[in-house]
C-alpha cells in the first residue's frame, strides 16, 4: 500500500483536491484534524503536554485549555517547536493505526498543511503538492474565512514559500484557471494505482 501525502499553501485548494480523490474512493486521512484529535485523545501526547507546559494545559473536564497553550508557543518558535515534537509522533500513530483499516486500498492519501515543514513527506513514498498564484489564493481565503488581505498574508508569510515545496514534491497540481484540475487528478489516480502494483 502506497502513502501519498497531499499538501499546498493556504487557500491552495489542497481541501478541495483531497475530496476529489475521495470520491474516487481513496481514503484520505486529514493530519491537521488529528492533530486536534489526539490534543485531547493520546493519553502518551496529554501527559507529555502536562510535563511540559504544566497541568494547567488542560481543564478538568479534559478538554484543552488552548488560549492557555496558544499563550505559551505564540511568537516564541522554540515553545512552538517543543509543542509540534510532542503533537506530531503522536499524530503519526494515529495516521499509523488508521491506516491500517484500509489492508485492501492501493494508496492511501495523507493531507497535511505542514506536511514538508514538519518532515513527515519523508514517511510518505511520493508527495503532491496542490498549487495557485498567491492573489488567487489571498482572494479564496479572504472569502472563504472572512479576513483582511493583511490576515491573509500574514497566515501566507508564516508557511513555507511555495516555490520551496514544489522543488521538494514529486508531482505537482495545478488549481488555478491554468488548467482543469479534475483531469490532473484522475491521471494521478491512475498512476498511483500503477505504482501501488509495482511495490
Ligand atoms: P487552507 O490551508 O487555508 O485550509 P486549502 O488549501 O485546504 O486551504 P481549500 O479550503 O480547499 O484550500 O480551498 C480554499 C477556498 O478556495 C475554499 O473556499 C474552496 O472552496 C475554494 N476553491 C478551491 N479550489 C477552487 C477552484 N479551483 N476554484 C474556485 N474556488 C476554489
Amino acid at each position: 500500500m502506497l502513502k501519498v501525502g497531499i499538501t499546498g499553501n493556504i487557500g491552495s485548494g489542497k481541501t478541495t483536491v483531497s475530496k476529489i480523490f475521495e470520491l474516487l474512493g481513496v481514503p484520505v486521512f486529514s493530519a491537521d484534524a488529528a492533530a486536534r484529535y489526539v490534543m485531547t485523545n493520546d493519553q502518551e501526547l496529554i501527559g507529555g503536554i502536562k510535563a511540559s507546559f504544566g497541568d494547567e494545559s488542560y481543564f478538568e473536564d479534559g478538554s484543552l485549555n488552548r488560549k492557555y497553550i496558544a499563550g505559551k508557543v505564540f511568537n516564541d518558535p522554540a515553545e512552538l517547536a517543543r509543542l509540534n515534537a510532542l503533537v506530531h509522533p503522536a499524530t503519526f500513530r494515529a495516521f499509523d493505526s488508521w491506516s491500517r483499516e484500509f489492508p485492501n486500498a492501493p494508496y492511501l492519501l495523507k493531507e497535511a498543511a505542514i506536511l514538508f515543514e514538519s518532515g513527515s513527506y519523508k514517511l510518505c513514498d511520493y508527495s503532491i503538492i496542490v498549487t495557485a498564484p498567491k492573489e488567487v489564493r489571498m482572494q479564496r481565503v479572504i472569502a472563504r474565512d472572512d479576513i483582511s488581505i493583511e490576515e491573509a498574508q500574514s497566515r501566507d508569510a508564516r508557511q513555507m514559500p511555495e516555490e520551496e515545496k514544489i522543488k521538494l514534491a514529486d508531482f505537482r497540481i495545478k488549481n488555478d484557471d491554468s488548467e482543469l484540475v479534475i483531469p490532473q487528478v484522475l491521471a494521478l489516480h491512475q498512476q498511483f494505482l500503477a505504482l501501488a502494483q509495482t511495490k
